[in-house]
């Protein structure tokens, strides 16, 4: 096995494979860890993005853990090292941005770091130091009712300030235009001044492209996704179809939902209008009755094998607020959680050899169903959710093909076309 160039620390699993996508994207071939490996990594990859829970936990759990993944992408042989954090810099004064950041400056012997969430394709863009959502300032958004982290200020360079005891810069637009000569000089002003981390403007994805020469020399970069893509010409890669090459799919086509989002109800109206077999899990079946899981996976079992089947607990909000009124909002979560993983693993054991699960939570509990450790990531379905191949003991051929759309992801026919994608990517 050859030595990895680029290893990632996700604090999230779905912002994990949003990173690793836009890595395949740029010609890296990728594989993504369901946390720290206990062994040396399987395989052949120029990065590894090791997936981790670390965004609410608390901060010292969060810096742990982070650094057992950095000391394990150490010994794979990193030569950079990458945090991915949320595009809206999802945080509190408290951490974890700042304590893992320090945590990892200090164990990677980083003398200066950046920090910059901007991810310009799915709207967020940093100037001036302020975080935009869309057409308005981080404060602005929904980010600010956030039950765990809400944003209620835009300044990074403030928001980030109160997490950490070094100083914080900034590297603006005007600075960032100009490209990666008045970038690498910027930093060395502020490196002069005693400052160790940059928060950096970026508007477009030129920007980022001007900004990933003059991030060579760091040791560590903490950014969102998007900063992703200007790293791997740094190593000599561009983007190639070899990248995110996976074996050939087989198998039953199946799709397993428990996202509620807007974007999700649409997608399962979608493809139940087009005419495709569809089962709904009702929670208070669930509750009533212990042999539900049992009976969706029967009618999986006596469905048209050569046609993909949905199976989903997606419902409107009045649906979901009146189940999470009557059994509680997470023992309503985690009944629908358990249902649903138990079902993609049944599925699986079946021989559906590409599936479809949406939702973040949703996923989470499905890779761990069916026992996951690995992903390579493949070639892009949406931005943010590529197609990925798995080893699993319950699949029948060893491994299958499998995509985690977080919530408000994808197209209203991602259903139907992610599938479509799979074969021409074939
Ligand atoms: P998203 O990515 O859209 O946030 P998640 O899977 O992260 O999706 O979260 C959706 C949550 O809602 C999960 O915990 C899931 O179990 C739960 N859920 C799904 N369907 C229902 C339902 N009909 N009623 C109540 N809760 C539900």
């Amino acid at each position: 096995m050859s030595k990895i160039l680029l290893g990632c620390i996700a604090d999230d699993f779905t912002g994990a494979t949003d990173l690793a996508s836009n890595l395949v994207r740029e010609g890296m071939r990728v594989v993504q860890t369901i946390g720290v490996p206990q062994g040396p990594l399987d395989g052949d990859a120029d990065a590894v993005v090791v997936a981790l829970k670390s965004r609410t936990i608390p901060a010292s759990e969060a810096v742990q853990q982070s650094l057992e993944a950095a000391r394990w992408l150490k010994a794979q042989g990193a030569q950079q090292y990458y945090f991915k954090y949320c595009s809206t810099f999802d945080s509190t004064p408290a951490g974890n941005i700042g304590p893992v950041t320090d945590a990892l400056m200090a164990e990677l012997n980083a003398g200066f770091t950046i920090a910059c969430p901007a991810f310009p394709e799915n709207g967020r863009v940093v100037f001036k130091g302020h975080l935009f959502v869309g057409d308005v300032l981080l404060q602005e958004s929904g980010m600010r009712n956030h039950p765990l982290t809400p944003m209620t200020d835009s300044n990074l360079v403030r928001v980030l300030q109160a997490q950490t005891s070094r100083n914080v810069g900034l590297i603006d637009h005007t600075v960032v235009e100009q490209g990666s000569a008045a970038i690498k000089a910027r930093i060395d002003a502020l490196a002069a001044k005693g400052i160790t981390i940059a928060v950096v403007d970026a508007t477009t994805n030129e920007d980022l492209r001007k900004l990933g020469p003059a991030l060579e020399q760091l040791s560590l970069v903490t950014a969102g996704s998007g900063v992703a893509i200007g790293l791997p010409k740094n190593f000599g890669l561009e983007p190639r179809n070899l990248a995110s090459s996976l074996p050939p799919a087989e198998g039953r086509r199946a799709i397993v939902s428990g996202s509620c989002s807007v974007a999700t109800n649409a997608q399962v109206a979608d493809f139940k209008q087009r005419g495709g077999a569809a089962y709904p899990i009702d929670p208070f079946q669930l509750l009533e009755n212990p042999s539900s899981v049992e009976k969706a996976l029967r009618w999986a079992a006596d469905a048209d094998h050569s046609l993909p089947v949905l199976i989903y607990a997606t419902a409107d909000p009045d649906a979901v607020k009146a189940v999470q009124q009557k059994i509680g909002v997470a023992e309503a979560g985690e009944l629908v959680e358990h249902a649903l993983s138990s079902i993609a693993r049944g599925l699986v054991q079946q021989g559906v050899g590409e599936l479809i699960v949406a939702g973040g939570e949703t996923s989470g509990a499905c890779v761990k169903a069916l026992d996951i450790m690995q992903m390579r990531i493949g070639p892009q379905i949406a931005p943010g959710v590529p197609w990925c191949y798995a080893q699993s003991p319950h699949a029948a051929r060893g491994g299958l093909h499998i995509t985690l759309k977080s919530g408000n992801f994808g197209a209203t026919d991602f259903f139907t076309s992610a599938f479509t994608a799979l074969e021409v990517a074939a």
